[in-house]
């Protein structure tokens, strides 16, 4: 949901968790190869996402493969898998929001001292969208810009985007 969302590096290697450093290995070594940008000629959108790939499987192999930076790595992963269970950190109501008119935005402080930014356009098409489903609870996800955590912004049911103009 969040764009922010870390790469699984299992995933980038296509490994599993349970899998012994000589498996991660195997793996790397193979990605590797496969993507290599020595072997592919230059240029090409083909090569670019080819070195992106390289990078990425670099990458988790440079933490998968160390004992330690791994052991870390899993708790992070689990900290995150726990922080998925429940997403929404909270429930702001759009009138409680902070309406910027210069940028078109409402948006609200996280925690973490980061923002949840919605536009007005947004909240518009969502409001229109809702209007012909009452049942539909009204409501939009909005990530944080800075850390995982997501607020449900929510509206009562009369409320319209002309209140601001
Ligand atoms: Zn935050």
């Amino acid at each position: 949901m969040c764009a922010a969302q870390d790469l699984d590096l299992y995933e980038v290697l296509g490994a599993s968790p349970s899998d012994s450093v000589q498996q991660l290995r195997h793996r790397y070594q193979q990605l590797a190869l496969q993507y290599h940008p020595d072997r592919l000629g230059g240029g090409s959108s083909e090569t670019e996402s080819a070195v992106r790939k390289f990078l990425e499987v670099d990458a988790a192999w440079k933490i998968l493969g160390d004992q330690n930076s791994r052991r870390l790595y899993d708790l992070q992963r689990r900290a995150q898998e726990l922080k998925q269970d429940r997403p929404v950190d909270s429930t702001v109501s759009l009138e409680d929001m902070t309406w910027d008119g210069g940028e078109g935005v409402f948006s609200h402080t996280c925690r973490c001292g980061g923002q949840f930014s919605i536009s007005e356009e947004e909240v518009d098409e969502e409001v229109q969208r809702t209007r012909q489903d009452e049942e539909e609870e009204r409501g939009v996800l909005v990530c944080c810009d800075t850390c995982s955590l997501s607020v449900l912004v929510s509206w009562s049911s009369g409320w319209t985007a002309q209140v601001l103009k």
